[in-house]
């Protein structure tokens, strides 16, 4: 299977140890898969959370086998992601026109390749796509997605370098109503540095699309990397502070040990993980579904 291997071989190769060593549940079994969570990057708090609940069941039911404990484990992960009601990972959809989806991130996260992939993928459901190149403040941003858009074959909206974003925000939205376009994906600058610009920056665009389009943007995705484990959250945390996310893009899952920090992400904040990147290819991108990523990961 293409894509969680790196994460899926820590993961496993941890508790293929452990479970290959299997003798008893007893407290140094505990601390190993304790060890093996935390170096995922599955975090501190979702990995004694999951100590204790695997704990509990093991006890209840008297599990003594390697693969009793196995399926205690998995069950658990998926109970305590699923936090009582799995998390929806659909598309805020507008009914009525165009869907905005605004991407923010900082740089290098892979924003501007999700959005291509994105693009790629809603092109190939056959809906009429069009790109807004939001990002005029990182030099290069906006060749960067102009390639994407002549690889995808979709038309893409630009200004000036160190333009006005919001004035292609409106140049966008002017296009999408009047051409019938079914989605519009809008990159932005990725300046975490300065928050208060950043915010600024969000806010007028986000007016401006309101104005053209009711309700954009609809969809609000951050764009998070994987490999850089924890930090990941931070990220995360600090973006939910200055803009409404409605979902989050975990990208490059496929080069990473650190996977686990989507579990981390999850455990600590009520954003869905809706889309996980896989690679660097236009296929590369696929909706996340937590149960078959455990499964995955564990069996
Ligand atoms: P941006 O600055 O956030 O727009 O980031 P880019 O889209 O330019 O991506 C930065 C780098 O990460 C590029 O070299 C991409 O090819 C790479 N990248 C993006 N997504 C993925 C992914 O899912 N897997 C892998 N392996 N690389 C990725």
């Amino acid at each position: 299977d293409k894509g969680v291997e790196k994460t899926r071989r820590s993961f496993s190769d941890r508790i293929n140890e452990l479970f290959a060593g299997f003798r008893q549940v007893d407290d140094e079994f505990f601390d190993d898969l304790e060890e093996a969570f935390i170096s995922s990057d599955v975090g501190f708090d979702m990995t004694l959370a999951l100590s204790d609940a695997v704990r509990e069941e093991v006890l209840l039911r008297g599990a003594s086998s390697g693969e009793q404990v196995k399926n205690v484990i998995i069950e658990k992960m998926v109970e305590i992601y699923d936090k009582g009601g799995e998390p929806s990972v659909a598309i805020n959809e507008n009914p009525d026109g165009p869907t905005v989806m605004l991407f923010v991130g900082v740089n290098g996260v892979g924003k501007t390749t999700t959005i291509g992939k994105m693009a790629y993928q809603l092109k190939q459901q056959g809906h009429k796509v069009l790109l807004a190149a939001g990002d005029t403040f990182r030099a290069g941003a906006i060749e960067q997605l102009e390639e994407w858009a002549r690889r995808v074959d979709v038309p893409i909206i630009t200004g000036k370098a160190h333009g006005d974003p919001a004035s292609v925000a409106f140049d966008a939205a002017k296009e999408a109503r009047e051409g019938n376009y079914d989605y519009v994906l809008v990159d932005t600058a990725g300046r975490l540095q300065n928050k208060v610009n950043l915010m600024n920056e969000l806010d007028k665009m986000k007016r401006i699309l309101t104005r053209e389009i009711p309700g954009a943007p609809h969809e609000t995705l951050l764009v998070l990397d994987a490999t850089t484990g924890q930090n990941a959250l931070v990220q995360a945390k600090e973006f939910d502070k200055t803009v409404d996310i409605d979902g989050i893009v975990l990208t490059k899952l496929d080069g990473t040990a650190k996977g686990g920090v989507i579990f981390a992400i999850r455990y600590e904040m009520d954003i869905p993980v809706k889309f996980i990147g896989l690679g660097e290819q236009l296929d590369d991108l696929q909706v996340f579904d937590a149960e078959k990523f455990i499964y995955q990961l564990i069996k």
